[in-house]
């Protein structure tokens, strides 16, 4: 093993921790995949900035991976950057445990492998690694007062409440770290009446949020647990101070009247940003997390009261048994066959979820007969590169960017809602659009970076010049985007009627293009809850010991999510849902 440090494509490892693990695994490597022999680099987000892996690959083996990540270098970070990688190697696989207490450098590492991979045309969910010698199946029973399945923002948030409430709780999670789709996360949480609001002078009113959540959803979602929402949110706002994550900054989101998407100080992504302080809280509270550990059904006593769950890992079956149950599995994005059953015309959609969001909370309580609401209602997202499955933000529409058809020209307001932009690029022939944004916008955008890095940008020195690698008439191109900067001068688009993100015209070479499609991003529908988070049956009463919170329910969106509510459902009701599974242990 070698540890120096060198400058990578243009950018310095400035945390000063590159490890090059070279092995020679190749050999007792019989089943491997072949690859393109090479090297390639992929990267993340982690906690403190990108993490960049460069992944080299023989005909038959990862030989090596390195990892350098900005800003890793402090603490827990650092071990996920030195450790993982020698892992990923001697596995042949991202199939790997997190490091403990480090899911989000974990994630990163593991991410910018898989991105390195991609670029190398290899599919990391089909490297499944070395196999390992099957041992026998053991059993082992678990008792806890509150079993938590489902280790995303809303599982961590009922955990950590039980607990401080004085109960034992564990947490399943049937991936090899936490965090779920609450890590990819970039927006931040709504709240009205906060704090923070008071301080900076602005206002907001909790009938408000209660009226903009309720019309953005299409005024189906059910209106007594949008207004506990929006009633507990400045509370919650609190709650995540007192444990270490403060959301201090307060901007504008799409839907909101008002200032009320509440973020970390420094603008970085929520997501991680939370599942990083829940994660350090779980492990300062001591709460056991199972990895690894899938839920496969609940254990039902006689009085038709759930007390636990049997769950499996690799080698051992377990029996979970508990006071009360949180289900807090998230929704099913990344299952194909169950989004397709509720909505066949997102067949062959991409996905923009992690892939532990297969519905399996939503499967298990069908089986005890919990009623299911809005199901059918999945919000698809507009911009979503294809190949990697990385959805490119709103941000670059917002910031100015245009959507072109494969003929050169513009074909709606790109800032309409995520249904209406989605349904225009659907309707252009074959189905595909280039987001096309100039030198300006790059510079001012942090996130068009990871997308440069993730080789999904397309980069021309002129307007033709891009046209001419997009295959389209330069001609064309180059009439659409002047037709664009004169409607920015005079501050209307007589073509489309766009109002919004027209600070600045695009007119600084290089110019710059992403293609991009629709796909499959937040499922809003799930189980039934009441405003305790309590399960609901398809007879309509509460099903007893059995709460539930976060992506797996539905009701709180309505036919349409706006942004901000996803991180607001998980804290908001994912503390519900633990007050009330506490209680309920008690027995009160
Ligand atoms: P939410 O935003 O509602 O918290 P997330 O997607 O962030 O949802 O988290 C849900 C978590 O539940 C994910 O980490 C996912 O891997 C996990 N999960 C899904 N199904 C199971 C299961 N059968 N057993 C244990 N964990 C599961």
């Amino acid at each position: 093993m070698k540890l120096f440090i060198k400058k990578l494509a243009g950018r310095t490892a400035a945390a000063g921790l590159l490890l090059v693990l070279l092995a020679g695994f190749a050999a007792g490597c019989a089943s491997a995949p072949k690859f393109t022999p090479g090297v390639y680099e992929g990267t993340a987000k982690g906690f403190g900035g990108d993490v960049v892996a460069r992944v080299e690959l023989s005909d038959s083996a990862i030989v090596s991976v390195t990892v350098s990540g900005d800003n890793e270098s402090q603490g827990i970070g650092s071990i996920a950057i030195a450790e993982l990688p020698g892992i990923i190697v001697q596995r042949q696989t991202t199939q790997v445990d997190a490091i403990a207490g480090a899911s989000v450098s974990s994630r990163a590492v593991i991410e910018a492998v898989n991105a390195a991979l991609r670029s190398a045309g290899v599919d990391p969910a089909k490297l499944t690694g070395k196999t390992v010698s099957s041992r026998a199946r053991t059993s082992e029973t678990v008792n806890a007062d509150v079993v938590v399945i489902g280790g995303g923002g809303a599982g961590m948030s009922a955990a950590i409440i039980a607990k401080q409430a004085g109960l034992n709780v564990v947490i399943i999670e049937k991936m090899a770290m936490l965090g779920g789709n609450s890590s990819k996360s970039t927006g931040g949480m709504n709240a009205a009446e906060t704090k923070y609001q008071k301080e900076q002078n602005i206002s907001d009113s909790v009938q408000t949020f209660i009226d903009d959540t309720m019309k953005g959803g299409g005024n189906i979602a059910d209106r007594s647990l949008v207004t506990i929402l929006a009633q507990s949110s400045a509370e919650a706002i609190d709650w995540l101070d007192s444990i270490g994550a403060p959301l201090p900054r307060v901007s504008f989101s799409g839907g909101a009247t008002n200032r009320r998407i509440h973020q970390p100080a420094d603008g970085s992504a929520v997501g991680i940003y939370l599942v990083a302080a829940f994660e350090k809280k779980l492990t300062e509270l001591n709460i056991p997390v199972y990895l690894n550990t899938r839920a496969t059904d609940f254990i039902v006593d006689s009085q038709g009261r759930v007390t636990g769950v049997r769950a499996e890992s690799s080698s051992k079956n377990y029996t979970f048994n508990g006071k009360s149950v949180v289900l807090a599995t998230g929704g099913f994005g990344a299952n194909e066959a169950m989004y397709t059953k509720y909505r066949p015309e997102l067949k062959g959609f991409v996905t923009t979820n992690s892939p532990g969001a297969t519905g399996d909370g939503i499967i298990m309580a069908e089986k005890i007969h919990a009623a299911l609401v809005d199901i059918e209602q999945i919000q698809i997202h507009p911009t979503v590169e294809q190949k990697t499955a990385i959805m490119v933000t709103e941000a670059v529409r917002g910031d100015g960017a245009i959507l072109v058809n494969k003929e050169g020209r513009r074909f709606t307001n790109e800032m309409g809602t995520r249904d209406v932009v989605s349904a225009a690029v659907i309707a252009q022939s074959e189905g595909f659009a280039y987001i096309v944004f100039d030198q300006a916008l790059r510079e001012g955008l942090r996130a068009i970076e990871g997308y440069v890095t993730n080789n999904i940008v397309t980069e021309g020195a002129t307007i033709q010049d891009l046209a001419g690698k997009l295959d389209i008439n330069p001609a064309v191109l180059a009439e659409t985007l002047s037709t664009w900067n004169a409607a920015v001068r005079a501050e209307r688009d007589s073509a489309f009627n766009r109002n919004t993100g027209m600070e600045k015209d695009l007119s600084r070479a290089p110019y710059y293009a992403i293609k991009i499609a629709p796909g499959v991003h937040h499922t809003m529908g799930g189980v039934k809850i009441n405003t305790q988070a309590q399960v609901i049956s398809t007879s309509g009463n509460p099903i007893p010991g059995l709460f539930a919170a976060g992506e797996i329910t539905g009701g709180i969106h309505g036919n349409n999510r706006i942004g901000g509510n996803a991180v607001a459902d998980i804290v908001i009701f994912g503390r519900i849902a633990g007050s009330s599974a506490a209680r309920a242990a008690r027995g009160n």
